[in-house]
């Protein structure tokens, strides 16, 4: 995965204070990678990079992100802007019905879809009806049927006994029907093939006049990966579509279509299925698929957290005391407790590149032990966190009585802070300046 290959990445980039140009083409040389492994459509591929390095080159260094986490979150803004942003919401009719119509190749989920819409819009107080446009297949409008009891929605399907229908005579009949029974949104199931087909293209668009709908939406597998982009553009030119939905996301496609159908037709993504029932459905999430497509979702929940709980001024003073060998138990204890406030240890510490081999020392990793550090330095007054030496044995009594513990675990802590810091002063000997100058101009 990127989140893999980015760790070596990850460590040339460590500890230097801005990005140079060859540290943003090393980090590009891995995304460009990963897009493609995402089946991302390589002139997609190609102009994404250039904007992320554009971007990454004028960044601002950042106080919370070591420059790697910074390049990956700028990636990772680039994606979720061009996969839309903010989801874009179905327009209405201003006279219902409003009228959906659904096109795509055939087996990339138009059905399946037309059910899953029509219940969710049911949720949300609408009387939707399914429409049967689809007779190139003899099981097509039972398919449809099923679908709509399942639902429990109505459909309107060529009266049995008549033949094989004509699509485009019950897609418009179909408008008449929802306004007399009062269905304020028709959703039209058309026919698809298994390839791009001038016929079935003409057919879509003689429903598409027919009906006139206020959203046609383009369906697409989510597995079909690089022909994405010429069937994208084929339905684009055949019939035009005002939004996309991107079906078939339980599989394990790493969704690079969606990117590329966004950014060839520059039509929205509007709705996500993930499974074959009907609650299988949900709006699209751009900053999902943003994270599905990078493979590394962990990576950016971890940044996100980071700058969440990481206040870079604090950890500069601290940084500059450490060096001077003036640490003490206040810093220790804000340190901790910034730390702590990006989640339990064991998670933070498992959403690391590379932990895997940490996972058994995480899991007997006990949590409880940095309750009871807490609970004496908070005991402490100001002076004694300033200042541990002056803490005697009568000090150390109160102190284990206010927070609970045994004098014991205070002389323990007590000592290893003292270990520590004569450790941190004697590196800071050695390397001429500690943990000051790392990050930081
Ligand atoms: P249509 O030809 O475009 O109408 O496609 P269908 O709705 O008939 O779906 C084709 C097949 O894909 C059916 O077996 C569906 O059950 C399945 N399918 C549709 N959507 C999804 C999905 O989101 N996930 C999974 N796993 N299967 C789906
Ligand atoms: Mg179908």
């Amino acid at each position: 995965t990127l989140s893999d290959r980015l760790t070596s990445v990850l460590k040339n980039l460590r500890g230097k204070g801005r990005l140079s140009d060859a540290d943003i083409d090393a980090t590009a040389r891995e995304i460009r990678i990963a897009l493609l492994e995402a089946d991302v459509a390589l002139p997609v591929v190609r102009s994404f990079i250039a904007g992320v390095k554009e971007r990454a080159k004028s960044a601002e260094v950042s106080q919370a992100l070591n420059p790697a986490q910074q390049v990956i979150k700028i990636v990772n803004e680039e994606l979720v802007g061009i996969l839309g942003g903010e989801t874009r919401r179905l327009e209405y009719a201003k006279t219902p019905p409003t009228v959906i119509m659904l096109a795509g190749l055939q087996g990339s989920g138009k059905t399946t879809l037309a059910g899953k819409l029509a219940r969710w819009l049911q949720g949300q107080g609408h009387t939707p009806m399914l429409v049967a446009a689809d007779l190139q297949r003899p099981n097509a409008v039972n398919q449809l049927q099923v679908v709509g009891e399942r639902a429990g929605v109505a459909v309107f399907a060529p009266e049995p006994g008549n033949g094989v229908g004509d699509p485009v005579d019950v897609s418009r009949r179909s408008i008449d029907e929802a306004r007399r029974a009062q269905h304020d949104i028709v959703i039209v199931d058309t026919a698809g093939r298994l390839g791009i087909d001038q016929e079935m293209m003409q057919q879509a668009a003689d429903i598409r006049d027919a009906v006139k709908p206020d959203e046609t939406l383009f369906v697409v597998d989510a597995m079909i990966g690089q022909d994405a982009v010429s069937t994208a553009e084929a339905f684009r030119d055949g019939v035009g579509f005002s939004g996309v939905v991107l079906t078939k996301l339980d599989g394990d496609a790493r969704g690079g279509a969606a990117l590329s159908v966004r950014q060839v037709t520059g039509q929205p993504i509007m709705f996500a299925s993930n499974g074959e029932k009907l609650e299988d459905f949900d709006v699209f999430h751009p900053d999902r698929m943003a994270s599905r497509i990078l493979g590394m979702g962990d990576m950016l929940t971890l940044i996100e957290q980071a700058e969440q709980a990481f206040d870079a001024e604090q950890a500069e003073a601290a940084a500059q005391k450490l060096g001077a060998g003036q640490l003490t138990l206040e810093d220790f204890l804000e340190q901790m407790q910034a730390v702590r406030r990006m989640g339990p240890l064991q998670n933070l510490l498992g959403m690391l590149p590379g932990a895997g081999q940490m996972k058994d020392q995480l899991a007997n990793f006990d949590e409880k032990h940095l309750d009871r550090v807490q609970a004496i330095i908070r005991g402490m007054t100001p002076a004694e966190r300033e200042d541990p030496k002056i803490i005697n044995a009568s000090r150390r009594q109160r102190i284990a009585r206010g927070s609970g513990v045994a004098i014991s675990e205070i002389n323990d802590l007590v000592n290893r802070f003292f270990e520590a810091r004569k450790m941190m002063q004697q590196m800071a000997g050695q390397f001429g300046g500690f943990g000051g100058g790392g990050n930081r101009k």
